[in-house]
């Protein structure tokens, strides 16, 4: 074949098997990866194979040298039992970076665990909330160019879930998201490829947690930690009345004596409790409703709206929002990975933009952050 003939005719694959060398690098099949960097779990997900991490978004750091001590999983265990040289943090809060070095140790771990090949230098997709500053998302891409990533672009965590959960992102009829995380409540009103609302509020199932350790120090005069205030609402926590009422033992530390108590509470006890962050999250919906112009008001009333997130896992929040909203409500199909799901979708159409445009900077990491968040995260098919 005649070198000038190659050149002229960029014909797609599907040539020759002579022709595969003048691939473009962007058609070859490629591993990049989209991060749902959350305040509680790290989910990665691997184009070809789908998600491939779940772990805590926790690490624990030797404070002496400085050392990634362990991540994920193995520093989640950590948490309140550490020796005091080790420091066992989760390096976000409401879906932000607080600790910037510990959230780049932890990024460059799974960006090192998910990629395919020692030198692969992937590019990724990062989730962040609606609510973020633009201080912050340079953080978070900056952390994942630190990290390892090649190029680091960002897509609003509503929208990435939307499209996780198979709505219709890009149709001129409404849709409602809500994504209630660890630290952060995300709700959004999504119509042809945008946000035409974006609530982000920064109450989320930590503040559930919390809201269980108030009551039981004020109500029993008990101190129970962090994680048995989180079994406890795994276990029997709800938002809506169902009729399986049940108790629980919780042991913690008596306030007065110091010494180690048991109480038992009830499921009516922790919904009661549970209440005035779930009431806070629920309003933030209403408040977004309020906001939706007339006609996708009226499409939101037919097609209801969609939650998802670990706080989606809650029993009875679909009837709670039901109840409250007067909406159709439907709990995603993967609540903890839609978000991932989509972002890794969104990896696809990174590919078949820069295709289009064949610009050579949508590679680049820009300050704004790049092709997925001024457009994979807004136009999106
Ligand atoms: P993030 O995106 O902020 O990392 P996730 O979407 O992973 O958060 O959700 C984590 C939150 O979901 C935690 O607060 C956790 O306690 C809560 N969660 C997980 N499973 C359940 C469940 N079955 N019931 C209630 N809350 C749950
Ligand atoms: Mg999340």
């Amino acid at each position: 074949m005649p070198a000038g003939d190659e050149i002229g005719s960029p014909k797609p694959s599907g040539g020759p098997a002579g022709t595969l060398l003048l691939v473009p690098w962007f058609r070859r099949v490629r591993h990049d990866l989209a991060v749902d960097l959350g305040t509680a779990n790290t989910v990665v997900y691997r184009r070809g194979d789908g998600v491939v991490i779940f772990e805590p978004s926790v690490v624990a750091i030797d404070e002496q040298s400085g050392e990634i001590h362990a991540v994920g999983e193995a520093a989640s265990r950590m948490i309140g039992r550490t020796p005091a040289n080790i420091r066992a943090t989760r390096p976000l809060r409401h879906g932000v970076v607080t600790d910037f070095e510990a959230t780049e140790q932890m990024l460059r771990h799974f960006l090192q665990a998910a990629r395919v090949g020692r030198f692969a230098s992937p590019r990724v997709v990062l989730c962040v909330p609606s609510g973020i500053t633009d201080v912050e998302r340079r953080a978070v891409e900056e952390a994942a160019v630190s990290a390892g990533a090649r190029a680091a672009s960002l897509i609003e965590e509503p929208m990435a879930g939307a499209i996780g959960a198979g709505l219709p992102v890009a149709e001129a009829s409404g849709t409602m998201v809500v994504d209630i995380g660890g630290g952060t409540s995300e709700v959004a009103i999504i119509a042809l490829g945008g946000m035409v609302v974006s609530q982000s509020l920064r109450v989320g199932g930590y503040d559930l947690d919390d809201a269980l350790i108030r009551h039981i120090r004020d109500e029993h005069r008990l101190l129970v930690g962090q994680q048995r205030a989180e079994e406890v609402k795994l276990e029997i926590g709800s938002a809506w009345p169902l009729g399986d009422e049940t108790q629980v033992r919780i042991a913690g530390r008596d306030l007065t004596s110091g010494l180690l108590r048991r109480v038992a509470v009830g499921t009516a006890e922790v919904r009661a409790a549970l209440d005035r962050p779930l009431t806070q999250i629920i309003e933030s919906v209403k408040s977004a409703l309020e906001q939706a112009p007339p006609e996708l008001a009226a499409d939101i009333s037919r097609t209801g709206l969609v939650v998802f997130g670990g706080g989606a896992l809650l029993r009875g929040i679909d009837e709670r929002l039901r109840q409250e909203t007067d909406l159709p409500v439907v709990v995603a199909e993967s609540p903890l990975t839609c978000v991932a799901l989509g972002a890794g979708q969104s990896l696809e159409e990174w590919e078949a933009l820069r295709r289009t445009r064949s610009d050579r900077t949508l590679s680049r990491p820009t300050r704004r952050g790049g092709l997925a968040r001024s457009d994979g995260g807004r136009r999106l098919r």
